[in-house]
């Protein structure tokens, strides 16, 4: 059963699930699947399951199946829509467009050298110092492409986006800024394809963890820049261990398909996410 939250006179909305196959699926995956799931059931709307499977080497694209099992196992509907890896055409034709326009520019730098010319730590990782917008780098050597974040706001101008939970937020890049759009080995990075993903899928309301609360900044520079709709937002709080640290497998959270295998009755194991998502209050 999913939960009923009270949304007088909402239309039917549009959510989706977004793993990437890279390790198996753990509890809080579990919760922002059910999350998304059940926002869009109460609505009478649809709940999308999307693979994002472009993550070269790091990719395994037999845990899809595994997923599918997964969500099936905690009692949710969805309707799949294409894996990421079908969409590299779209990605590609949106970096050609941000291109022309002279809101990205390539930047081949390493880990090493952005932490050697004094990057500071953002909300995300390390801030880009702006060493290959200041001086264009080897045209001959590997480059990813990165979003020139001042040129870009100065061509949107201030904009505003909406998160259930947090309420409105003024985009401000400040915390992330230059982030890469194309990466070296890809006609796009998580940024770029989720953005353009979310707008062909017709999402409207984007359920993910607050973890991820600082991308949507971007994500709506992105939709201002390429014309696409603009969708709602819905960051939930996070599971935390004992120790108040967010839940991940490389720190023993047991993945779901270990519980399945063992036996575990999942409908019951996602009403107690459920409520202790309640109790959390996000
Ligand atoms: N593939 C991303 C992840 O697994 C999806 C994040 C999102 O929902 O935007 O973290």
């Amino acid at each position: 059963m999913a939960w009923a939250l009270p949304m007088p006179n909402c239309a039917p909305l549009v959510t989706r699930f977004a793993p990437s196959p890279n390790g198996p699926l753990h509890l809080g995956h579990a919760l922002s699947a059910i999350v998304a799931h059940d926002l869009a059931k109460a609505s009478g709307g649809r709940f999308l399951l999307r693979i994002e499977d472009i993550d070269g080497p790091r990719s395994r694209p037999e845990l899809a199946d595994e997923f599918r099992r997964d969500l099936e196992w905690l009692g949710l509907e969805w309707d799949e829509v294409p894996a990421q890896s079908t969409r590299l055409a779209s990605y590609a034709a949106a970096a050609k467009r941000l291109k022309a326009r002279g809101l990205i520019y390539p930047c081949t730098c390493t880990r090493k050298q952005i932490e050697e010319a004094g990057a500071v730590e953002g909300c995300d990782g390390l801030i880009y110092p702006g060493t290959c917008r200041h001086a264009p780098p080897d045209p001959a050597l590997p480059a990813a492409w990165r979003l020139d974040a001042a040129k870009a706001l100065a061509d949107t101008g201030p904009l505003v986006w909406e998160d259930d939970l947090a309420g409105p937020r003024s985009v401000d890049l400040s915390g992330l800024g230059d982030v890469v759009l194309v990466r070296k080995d890809l006609p796009a990075s998580y940024h770029l394809a989720v953005t353009l993903d979310d707008a062909a899928d017709d999402v409207t309301l984007v359920t993910r963890g607050a973890d991820l609360l600082a991308a949507s900044h971007v994500h709506r520079t992105l939709q201002a820049l390429l014309g696409l709709p603009v969708p709602r937002w819905h960051h939930h709080g996070l599971l935390t261990d004992d120790t108040g640290q967010k839940l991940a497998k490389r720190r023993g959270s047991p993945a779901l398909a270990e519980r399945r295998q063992a036996g575990e009755d999942g409908r019951v194991l996602a009403q107690q996410l459920r409520l202790q998502h309640l109790r959390l209050g996000t």
